[in-house]
């Protein structure tokens, strides 16, 4: 087993390709735009004008996203997204872990369970790569959580929510997941997991969706939370 260590090759940075013990350097690490003091419902930096806590159809108990869309992790997603760039994904998790990680409650007597938020069939066969999934998975192998892919399905192909505004994006969003296996949620938190949170709209149609299969709570966890 010695042997075999000493010839495995040292880690490097997936952003700057420097030496690493895992994951980004420490260096890349602390340029990571880091959202200080984030309201606990909606993720955004406080104070926040119109927490959607105020509103009666959401449904997400929590958004934990330790990071701000912004350079220089806007091209991180973006590379991992279309490049897939599988190291990338891994070295963001890893980065967002210890934030994402006090959100589960150490009381409960079963561990929440990681839900990728789902792409559509034709974009999958169309990309070929998921991007929550590469993510839910390497946080699921950090923080020794369940994951389950296969929990929820996208009905359809949206129009693009980045083209929308808040009101169009719930609209858009309406009635888009089904849950496919409920016994796998019933009666347990779950946590839907994103690249990205822009305005909550698809975390919560997917929460939603996993509260009428009775989910006992739902969070929504992602690297990153665009900020207007
Ligand atoms: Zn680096
Ligand atoms: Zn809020």
């Amino acid at each position: 087993m010695q042997r075999l260590a000493a010839v495995v090759l040292p880690e490097r940075c997936p952003a700057c390709s420097g030496p690493t013990t895992k994951g980004f350097c420490s260096g890349c690490r602390a340029e990571l735009p880091r959202i200080e003091d984030p309201c606990v419902v909606c993720g955004l930096p406080k104070p926040v004008a119109h927490c959607p806590r105020q509103r009666g159809d959401w449904h997400v108990a929590a958004v934990r996203a330790p990071f701000r869309y912004a350079p220089p992790l806007d091209a991180y997603l973006h590379k991992l997204k279309f490049g897939r760039a599988r190291a990338l994904g891994r070295a963001l998790a890893l980065a967002a872990a210890p934030t994402l990680a006090a959100g589960v409650d150490a009381r409960s007597e079963k561990d929440p369970l990681l839900v990728p938020v789902p792409l559509s069939r034709e974009r999958l066969v169309e990309r070929g790569f998921d991007q929550a999934v590469e993510i839910a998975r390497a946080l699921a192998r950090e923080l020794t959580l369940p994951v389950d892919t296969a929990v929820a399905t996208r009905r359809r192909p949206i129009a693009p929510q980045s083209l929308l505004g808040a009101r169009e994006r719930r609209a858009n969003v309406a009635g888009l997941f089904g849950v496919t296996r409920p016994a796998a949620v019933h009666g347990r938190a779950v946590i839907v997991v994103d690249d990205v949170i822009t305005t909550g709209a698809t975390a919560n149609a997917l929460a939603d969706a996993l509260r009428s299969a009775g989910a006992t709570r739902v969070e929504a966890w992602a690297v990153a939370r665009t900020i207007a």
